[in-house]
């Protein structure tokens, strides 16, 4: 804690350490796989040509090579129909060197997004969104975890930071962070343990809420939402936000920031994770963990 007087720094969070930490024991794993003859294979769909789910896939095919995985990227054009997609992910779900895989989203306005979800065979569930791993995760069995909670919690156990009894207030319900988040801070075990509230844009007096957290995880999509008034002095702040802002000075016009005024807060809190560079590079890190389990859990099965 801060003395009294005195400006506390907070100590940085960065997604790019913790994942390189957790790529070098994948890639004991992946070497591990390929010597008993099973090179984990991961396919991505993609379909029609948004511009920022390209930029997401290339990149994680090319992590998946530089890890020595099998990469398959399948592009399906903008008027790809439902039977036609449907009928794709079951090739998936038999192909035995694809051991996990997953449709990029957003899918385009007439394909059903939910049914698309629920074709994917659970074991190969990749992205951890099929409702049978999610029930799992729930209950405490998870098969795999959702790649950017499970990112935000690897942040928190690789920096040392207890949870075992902390007061986590996860701000965002989305399926993907928000709900997941919570669902993982509250189960028993290491990295967990926490006591959990969840606040939305329907919560009343939010900063009453965000200022007794313990560990702050903000998820929103609102430029700088959370301000200093907002959190407790030496809360951990975990920032997952990801919002393009204008920036004339930048040559590209633009700049991205959190869901946290990181220049006001990090003299605040004790640990923040700033944006970019810090929760970023964890999600396709878990992602990667995801495919390597989906391996391992076939070749389990093989034996
Ligand atoms: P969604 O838009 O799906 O969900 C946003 C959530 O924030 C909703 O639950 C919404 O509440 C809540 N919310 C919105 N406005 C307010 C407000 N003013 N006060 C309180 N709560 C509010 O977003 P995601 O969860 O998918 O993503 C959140 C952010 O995280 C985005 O910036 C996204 O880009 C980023 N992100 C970053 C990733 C990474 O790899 N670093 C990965 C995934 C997301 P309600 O439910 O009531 O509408």
């Amino acid at each position: 804690m801060a003395i009294k007087g005195e400006k506390m720094v907070a100590r940085l969070i960065l997604g790019k350490e913790v994942s390189e930490e957790i790529y070098g024991e994948l890639r004991q794993r992946i070497a591990a796989l390929k010597s008993r003859g099973v090179v984990p294979g991961l396919a991505v769909v993609l379909v029609g040509s948004d511009p920022a789910s390209q930029v997401y896939v290339r990149k994680k095919g090319e992590m998946c090579e530089s890890l020595g995985m099998r990469s398959v990227t399948i592009r399906m054009p903008e008027e790809t129909t439902q039977a036609e997609l449907l009928s794709k992910i079951g090739e998936l779900n038999r192909d035995p060197s694809i051991h996990g895989f997953l449709v990029q989203l957003p899918l385009p306005k007439h394909l059903d997004e939910k049914e698309v979800i629920n074709s994917i065979a659970p074991e190969k569930d990749a992205d951890c969104f099929h409702p049978s791993n999610v029930g799992r995760m729930l209950i405490g069995e998870p098969l795999f975890l959702p790649a950017t909670p499970a990112g935000v919690q690897q942040m928190l156990i690789r920096s040392g930071i207890e949870t075992a009894g902390k007061h986590v207030v996860v701000v965002g319900r989305s399926n993907i962070v928000g709900k997941p988040m919570a669902a993982m801070m509250m189960q028993k075990g290491s990295g967990a343990d926490s006591t959990v509230t969840v606040v939305h844009s329907r919560t009343k007096d939010l900063a009453a809420i965000t200022r007794q957290a313990d560990i702050l995880i903000v998820a929103i999509g609102k430029p700088r939402f959370i301000t200093a008034d907002m959190v407790k002095e030496g809360a951990v702040v975990i920032d997952v936000g990801t919002n393009r802002i204008d920036d004339p000075s930048r040559p590209n016009g633009s700049r991205l920031v959190g869901d946290v005024d990181f220049e006001a807060v990090k003299d605040k809190a004790s640990a923040i994770s700033p944006v970019p560079g810090g929760v970023g590079p964890m999600t396709i890190c878990m992602l990667m963990c995801n495919a390597v389990r989906a391996a391992e859990m076939a070749e389990a099965d093989r034996r």
